[in-house]
């Protein structure tokens, strides 16, 4: 288990004091009858406002309510609160490599980091999720109604009479982030408890097709020590291409479609009519396409790896790169897209063959790295910790490089990043030696081997890797001529 979520009140801290003493506080501004803290324990974990439309009975008054609620709780309720015995040691316990925390719950998340830091639980934590305090984030039946305001918005406003500019992310940057919130919340007024709000029926409807497979009764193999497994080919792709499922016995197993000399996602009918031959076989004919551009068995035996990885070899979706620098994201590009400033697939393929040492692609470890052909990001360069944008330069191709964008967690606390533009951009065929020269900066910076490029990048900042791939910055030519970004 990689992931394990905690909710805040009554599992990791007990609220009570905090929360009943601060709902008496405003009962007894409103004038009305103040119950006891004890009877008034139910009012902790649902969402607050509605708590207070059956309190007062009156749904009218319950913002009034829960607005004076908060006029206590923010400097005073919020710390009445104490850690549960043993928690602090649990949670220390659970601490291991590759594994993440997460606070999860339907307190303003504004209100539970500020508890999780004052109790010194945070260093515990990668994330603390919450709602917000306008309400937002409390009803999952209100999800789908709240999606179609966001997008009734873009219908509105957005350019759909232009190709170039038709994306929802073009609005939000032209009207800016918080007018378009502003303008989404005014349409959510209008559709708030409309047809579009889920039904729970709908919700189990939905949730019913989502079975769970019938898994057997297995046990985990010994597949690190285990003799019959203990040759190098195999543990390569264990280590890289097999991941830890909640159900003993099992794994998931990404099959590359990263393979070199292939565009990255690319699969031919033949390897797909196989592919589907192999999920029936080994995973309950079930077959995911992740957005890294490759293809998932999300429930294989682990007693069947073996045969499985033979299967996958013999059909070129072996390749051990999931998570190092082969594992490219490339969007079709110039090559296959109207849209397109550059193309991105001979990019990708270049960067694999310069890269295709497989002992030298695990040296440098973990590193994403991402290509789109134009400004749209559908290749996400902006999250890559390498990112690559074909830009147009009086109608030639040309490539700006970005580094330190992540798609995830950087390390516990700190959150997903954009890239930053390392400077003027280059021709195709400069890339790969581009590409080169930073790995050379990261491994000369790294401190050890668990220290990944993108570690290396927010640690030191960009500069020691515009100086490897520009010179010195008084060497620099200062009008060097940068294209402009159509
Ligand atoms: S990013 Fe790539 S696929 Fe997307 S519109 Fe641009 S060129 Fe086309």
């Amino acid at each position: 288990m990689d992931n394990i979520y905690f909710d805040l009140d009554g599992t990791l801290t007990d609220p009570k004091p905090g929360i009943t003493r601060s709902i008496q506080y405003a009962l007894r501004k409103l004038d009305r009858e103040v119950p006891s803290e004890d009877e008034l324990t139910w009012c902790i974990g649902p969402p607050l406002r509605a708590s207070f439309a059956t309190l007062l009975g009156d749904d009218g008054l319950a913002d009034r309510g829960l607005a004076l609620y908060r006029e206590r709780f923010a400097d005073i309720g919020l710390y009445e609160n104490a850690v549960y015995p043993d928690i602090e040691h649990v949670l220390t316990e659970l601490a291991r490599p590759g594994r993440r925390l997460f606070v999860a719950t339907s307190k303003p998340a504004i209100y539970a980091k500020r508890i999780v830091e004052h109790f010194n639980l945070a260093h515990h934590f990668a994330t603390v999720f919450g709602s917000e305090l306008d309400g937002r984030r409390v009803h999952k039946d209100e999800l789908l109604a709240y999606l179609e305001a966001v997008l009734r918005v873009y219908n509105r406003y957005g350019r759909r009479d232009n190709l170039f500019k038709a994306r929802i992310k073009i609005l939000v940057k032209e009207r800016g982030a918080d007018k378009f919130r502003d303008e989404v919340e005014a349409e959510w007024a209008h559709l708030k408890d409309g047809p579009a709000t889920l039904i729970s029926e709908e919700v189990e409807r939905v949730a019913g097709r989502f079975t769970r497979p019938a898994y057997q009764v297995l046990r985990d193999e010994s597949l690190r020590t285990d003799a019959r497994y203990a040759f190098p080919p195999f543990q390569g792709w264990l280590k890289r291409n097999v991941h830890p499922h909640k159900v003993p016995g099992y794994a998931a197993v990404t099959l590359s479609l990263k393979k070199t000399g292939v565009p990255p996602g690319d699969v031919s009918a033949d390897q797909m009519e196989a592919i589907a031959r192999l999920a029936d076989r080994y995973s309950f004919g079930e077959l995911r396409v992740s957005h890294e551009q490759n293809l998932i068995l999300a429930d294989v035996p682990q007693r069947d790896l073996l045969e499985l990885w033979r299967e996958a070899r013999a059909l070129g979706l072996a390749t051990p790169n999931i998570g190092l620098l082969t594992n490219i994201i490339a969007c079709p590009g110039g090559d296959f897209c109207s849209l397109a400033n550059a193309k991105s697939i001979p990019v990708a393929e270049a960067i694999q063959q310069r890269f295709e040492d497989l002992d030298y692609l695990h040296d440098i470890g973990e590193l994403d790295l991402n290509i789109s052909g134009c400004m749209n990001a559908c290749g996400h360069h902006h999250v890559g910790h390498i990112g690559i944008l074909g830009v147009d330069k009086n109608g030639e191709e040309w490539y700006q490089i970005e580094i330190g964008g992540n798609q995830g967690e950087i390390r516990p606390g700190q959150g997903a990043s954009l890239g930053k533009v390392l400077g003027p951009s280059f021709a195709r065929a400069d890339v790969p030696d581009v590409v080169e020269r930073l790995i050379k900066c990261y491994l000369e910076h790294r401190d050890g081997d668990a220290e990944r490029f993108i570690d290396v990048v927010h640690r030191i900042g960009t500069e020691p890797f515009k100086e490897e791939v520009y010179g010195h910055a008084h060497q620099r030519p200062s009008h060097r001529p940068e294209p402009a970004i159509a």
